[in-house]
């Protein structure tokens, strides 16, 4: 079908297929061709690209990724979308289909199996139910990714752009250049949710990132009590606390900083030391 992401065509398939949003499953299906382009155009998807779909419900933002990308491979957790997907998507045959929980997806696997297209792309209108674990899987992956472009919660997404610092928040900086993308109203999903949503994008830098996991974990031990200074959340990590003492003044950061006080320079000279 074209343009399934148009209302009447959606509200079609959502009837063809007996088919109910479940909400234990974060199923918002977006119901705009524009916003669909928008967010396929923030991915600036170029020749020989793989792109990684998490969620593609009934296929409507997929449809557009498919006539960009050379490969589609979309990850879906509900099987009773498997049916309407391979109606839906019949004509492209560049769009696979897997009925697997993404948290689940081994990355590095993935990569290996896309390692002949010259560039791979993560998009998703995510499930917003696990935005910050689908986000933190794919900030810590050593594999290389060129860009990710994902809708979710307006205020979860001004928060990921905002000064205001967090693990997360911390790591999407480390591994790239993160922006907010544009608002999106409630008015354009079917089922309607509750609140407005946001595109953010993440374009990966070049890096070394073998040790980004752990690095993420020193940055939750240093957010874990957030009125706390660095010195007592550290130390609460720490098997030596005068050495932890020594490093801190070696970086030149004041043991009564919190957290938050900290640029992300100071939390990579401290990580690299501890
Ligand atoms: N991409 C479609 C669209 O834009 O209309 C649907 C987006 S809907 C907000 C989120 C989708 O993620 C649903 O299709 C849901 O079944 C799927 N989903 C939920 N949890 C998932 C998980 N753990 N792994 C993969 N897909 C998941």
């Amino acid at each position: 079908m074209r343009d399934i992401g148009k209302v009447n065509h959606t509200l079609e398939i959502l009837d063809h297929f007996e088919l109910r949003a479940k909400k234990s499953f974060g199923q918002n299906f977006l119901v705009d061709i524009n916003i669909i382009r928008n967010i396929v155009e923030c991915a600036h998807i170029k020749e020989n690209t793989c792109v990684v779909e998490i969620g593609p419900g009934i296929g409507g933002l997929t449809e557009y990724i498919a006539r960009a990308a050379k490969k589609v491979i979309a990850y879906d957790i509900d099987e009773r979308l498997m049916d309407v997907l391979s109606y839906s998507l019949s004509e492209y045959p560049n769009v696979e289909v897997r009925l697997q929980d993404f948290l689940t997806v081994d990355l590095h696997s993935l990569a290996e199996e896309v390692k002949d297209y010259e560039h791979l792309i993560i998009i998703s209108n995510l499930p917003y139910y696990i935005t910050s674990e689908i986000l933190t899987k794919i900030m810590i992956s050593p594999i290389k990714i060129d860009c990710f472009v994902g809708m979710m919660q307006k205020e979860v997404a001004l928060k990921l752009t905002s000064k205001e610092k967090s693990p997360l928040r911390l790591l999407m900086d480390c591994v790239g250049e993160v922006n907010y993308e544009f608002t999106v109203t409630a008015n354009v999903f079917i089922p309607k949710p509750n609140v407005d949503s946001a595109v953010i994008s993440v374009t990966f830098k070049e890096m070394n990132k073998e040790n980004l996991a752990d690095f993420y974990h020193f940055l939750q031990a240093c957010f874990k009590q957030r009125r706390k200074t660095i010195y007592n959340n550290l130390s609460q990590v720490a098997q030596d606390k005068d050495k932890l003492k020594d490093i801190l003044k070696t970086c030149n950061i004041d043991p009564k900083l919190r957290a938050e006080q900290l640029s992300l320079d100071q939390f990579k000279e401290l990580y690299d030391l501890i």
